[in-house]
């Protein structure tokens, strides 16, 4: 049995379980895909203190490392069920049931779809939710970004480096996006502008050819030839394995505090899967500390 077992690799998971390790505490992690999470997509990291311009797949490799050299141990596996019911948890994977003391969640949050047409259709042909994984593809190419946030201004800011033409469709004509990825953007001369505009339809035969872009403030559609959709409209949280024993706020997200602690003693909730003013680098790392924290002193009151 371990003490702590933490389900996600991302920096929330990984700071709980160096966190876990230094308190003296057998820590596994679990993670399905790949190790960092959201971030490992991101081309520069420049707001996590002390971290100027590394690459967001640096620092997931590096938080990985740090975990490992800890004594964390991070098998990559789906988690398909868990059982709380007991003071001894359960985890089970494809592979294996596992047993903790204490289990933290830090599953993160999935990439929002658009839901028009032939999204879905020419996933992996045309659109991406990932273009530090994908853009390469459409070197001296014609995409469209689609999204106003964060996400949208760095994966346009990296494609306009390789593609021919960038399109950023933005439903607002006002961004959640920082000022200064905002006025960055805007001085790229191969990137257009399309706010208070959507994607109704995406076409192609084979292979994404076109966007329907629809205006929302004077209706007027505009088909326009590309060959990419990125989408990075945000995230929605993918809790539904503990809908039915864990509280869950109206948007599906956790319904934890600072402390991490969900409805059941034992169990807690760190990063972006958590209800959260602010989900960034720092508020994960500063979740997997608390939860750790938190798992730490309740495995010593229990145990
Ligand atoms: P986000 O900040 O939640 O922004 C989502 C954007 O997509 C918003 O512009 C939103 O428009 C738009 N949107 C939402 N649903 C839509 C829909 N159905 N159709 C069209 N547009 C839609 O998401 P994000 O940029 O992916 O970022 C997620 C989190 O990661 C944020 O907390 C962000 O700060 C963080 N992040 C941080 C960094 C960094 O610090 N370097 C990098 C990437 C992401 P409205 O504004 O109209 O709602």
């Amino acid at each position: 049995m371990y003490d702590i077992i933490i389900i996600g690799a991302g920096t929330a998971g990984l700071t709980a379980a160096i966190y876990g390790q230094r308190a003296g505490l057998s820590c596994k992690v679990f993670e399905k895909y790949a190790p960092g999470g959201q971030i490992v997509n991101s081309p520069s990291i420049e707001n996590y203190p002390g971290m100027y311009g590394v690459s967001g797949y640096d620092y997931s490799m590096a938080l990985l490392e740090q975990a490992q050299k800890l004594g964390a141990e991070v098998e990559f596996a789906e988690v398909t069920g868990v059982d709380f019911s007991g003071k001894t948890k359960k985890v089970i994977t494809s592979a294996e049931d596992f047993e903790a003391k204490a289990v933290i969640i830090a599953n993160g949050a999935a990439r929002r779809k658009i839901g028009c047409k032939g999204e879905e259709e020419f996933e992996g042909r045309g659109v991406s939710y990932c273009a530090t994984c994908d853009g390469a593809f459409f070197r001296g190419k014609t995409v469209a970004v689609v999204g106003g946030g964060e996400s949208a201004f760095e994966e346009a800011e990296y494609l306009a480096e390789i593609c021919d033409k960038v399109y950023l469709i933005h439903r607002r004509d006002v961004f959640t996006a920082a000022k200064t990825a905002v006025d960055s953007l805007l001085k790229k001369k191969n990137v257009t502008l399309l706010t208070n505009s959507v994607i109704e339809e995406i076409k192609g035969e084979n292979a994404v050819s076109s966007a329907v872009i629809k205006n929302r403030a004077n209706r007027s559609k505009v088909e326009v030839p590309l060959s990419a959709v990125f989408v990075a409209i945000g995230l929605v949280p993918e809790n539904g394995l503990y809908k039915d024993v864990l509280t869950l706020d109206e948007y599906g997200y956790f319904d934890a505090a600072e402390d991490c602690k969900t409805n059941i003693e034992g169990v807690f909730a760190a990063g972006d899967t958590r209800k959260k003013q602010l989900r960034q680098l720092v508020t994960a790392a500063s979740d997997g500390a608390a939860a750790a924290t938190a798992a730490a002193n309740y495995i010593r009151k229990n145990f």
